[in-house]
């Protein structure tokens, strides 16, 4: 059997494995997916009651659209924001059930190890010439082992959120008390509302998925009003929060921070930043957190946490494999200074492809949410870029793996860049949870400068506050750093 008879490897039956899948089947090649869920999907199931902030123009890949107009599937309104279930059920469902990805997906099956057949890591000899073996335990624990060509990684990080201690480790007390703390965004309106309902729960994190916490415990607060909400930011207060606001290209995401900004001015919500928890510990009534408020020591007793701090990638499995990682953020070092959330500038990374992803590992490519490693700013869109050209690129058809074929709104948040200069010409690119901004210092934009003795830094802003908003989210200065052939790291034109 030659290299060439092998399938190739997707790990994840998420929305981007089986994007790369579909991609696969357009080039002839045969995919084998290996999905550790009962379904696929089985990530974004976990948080089906959250309505995603793109619409489904953006969240469908064109190979997997394809496939599925070819067996009359009807493509949902383009304009509407769906949930996650949604998505599952109107998209990703139907894909997976699919008589041509179907009989390839094989779920319940976890892969725990890659590594070349015969090779060790330290093995250069006919490193390329050697199939992958991939290892996966299926759902009795019992050990296989599938060879591959090449293989995808897009198995996400939904798995590993992050701790909530402010150095990237779990505080004390965050193990031994896991009973009060929940991760991610929980079903607050929904299966989850009794735990929460009258209760006093701290939301930790800045992100979308911790705006989306709040904003669920602000709805049940109107039902319950007993609900007491906190919430502790590490830096940047409501600026933070709102992020691109009204200018960000994806209406349902700048509405969020703006309206997570308003609870807090209404005193709806009482927000605590800058705040480090350094200890969660049991009370006799509820569970003290001990943190610092600023240079403040201080003691909360709440009855909940919800820890939305963002996630991280497991790297455990791939192990045996040569892969090469910036240090801050964990993607490959060409991404890495694209979304490295302390350079990146106005949310506008490039898109990317085969050339960005590869590994000094031949055949080997973490896509998807992964491929982001700890930055927070993935979206479907990118992803499904990703592997339109990673799966080019194995097919051998460099041309295509080079060309960029993909055109994003923008996330209207604007920042300077400090120290990577981050090229803009390519085309745009939105993101989530897009960094934002500590201090605004942005590009001057928006429909240009303000009007004379208006506070504002852009028409776009004067007319966000004259409408009562704090503004659009931009800042005063255009940035320095950025190329000036590019497009305008301005978050409007
Ligand atoms: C709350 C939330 C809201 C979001 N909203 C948006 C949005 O509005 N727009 C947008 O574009 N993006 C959004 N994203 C970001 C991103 O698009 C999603 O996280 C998306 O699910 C990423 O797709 P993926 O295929 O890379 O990973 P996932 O959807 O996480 O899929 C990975 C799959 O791999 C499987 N898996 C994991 N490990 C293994 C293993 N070892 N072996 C076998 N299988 C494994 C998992 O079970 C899972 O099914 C959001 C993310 C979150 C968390």
């Amino acid at each position: 059997m030659t290299m060439n008879d092998l399938p190739i490897a997707v790990i994840g039956a998420g929305p981007v494995g089986l994007a790369a899948a579909a991609h696969l089947f357009e080039r002839n090649l045969v995919p084998v997916v290996f999905e550790a869920g009962r379904q696929a999907g089985s990530a974004i199931s976990q948080w089906s009651h959250v309505h995603l902030f793109s619409p489904w123009k953006f969240n469908i890949d064109a190979a997997s659209r394809a496939l599925l107009e070819a067996e009359h599937w009807q493509h949902p309104d383009p304009e509407v924001q769906p949930t996650g279930g949604q998505l599952v059920e109107d998209y990703i469902a139907p894909l997976a059930a699919h008589p041509k990805l179907a009989p390839h997906i094989r779920y319940e099956t976890t892969v725990v190890a890659i590594s070349r057949l015969n090779r060790s890591r330290l093995d250069n000899a006919d490193r390329e010439k050697s199939p992958f073996v991939v290892i996966w335990n299926d759902r009795d624990g019992n050990r296989h082992r599938t060879l591959a060509r090449a293989v995808i990684d897009a198995s996400g990080t939904w798995h590993r959120p992050n701790p909530m201690g402010r150095d990237g480790l779990a505080v004390e007390g965050e193990h031994e008390y896991k009973d009060p703390i929940a991760y991610g965004i929980p079903d607050v309106l929904g299966k989850d509302r009794d735990v929460y309902a009258g209760k006093h729960t701290l939301v930790v994190g800045a992100g979308h998925s911790a705006i989306n916490a709040v904003l669920d415990l602000l709805d049940l607060k109107i039902e319950n009003p007993q609900t007491r909400i906190s919430w502790a930011t590490r830096s940047g207060g409501t600026d933070r929060l709102i992020g691109g606001g009204l200018n960000d290209a994806l209406p349902g995401r700048g509405l969020l921070g703006h309206r997570a900004a308003n609870a807090v001015r209404d005193g709806g919500v009482s927000l605590l930043s800058p705040f480090t928890i350094n200890k969660v510990e049991r009370t006799p009534h509820a569970f003290n957190v001990a943190g610092e408020l600023g240079a403040d020591a201080v003691n909360l007793a709440v009855d909940r946490l919800i820890v939305a701090t963002g996630f991280r990638p497991d790297f455990s499995f791939l192990s045996e494999l040569r892969l090469t990682l910036d240090p801050v953020v964990e993607a490959t070092p060409a991404l890495a200074p694209l979304i490295d959330p302390n350079f990146h500038s106005c949310g506008t990374v490039r898109p990317h492809g085969a050339v960005e992803l590869a590994h000094p590992e031949p055949g080997f490519y973490i896509v998807g949410m992964k491929s982001y490693g700890r930055a927070p700013t993935f979206l479907l869109a990118t992803g499904y870029e990703q592997v339109r050209s990673v799966v080019a690129m194995l097919a051998g058809d460099e041309e295509a793996a080079l060309r960029v074929e993909l055109e994003l709104p923008e996330t209207g948040i604007c920042r300077t860049a400090t120290a990577a200069t981050i090229s803009l010409n390519a085309k745009k690119e939105m993101t989530m949870n897009a960094p934002v901004k500590d201090e605004p210092q942005a590009a001057g934009c928006c429909g240009g400068p303000a009007p004379a003795g208006v506070e504002a830094c852009c028409v776009k802003d004067a007319d966000a506050k004259a409408a009562g908003e704090s503004g659009c989210g931009c800042g005063s200065k255009p940035s320095a750093q950025v190329e000036p052939k590019a497009k305008p790291v301005a978050c409007c034109d």
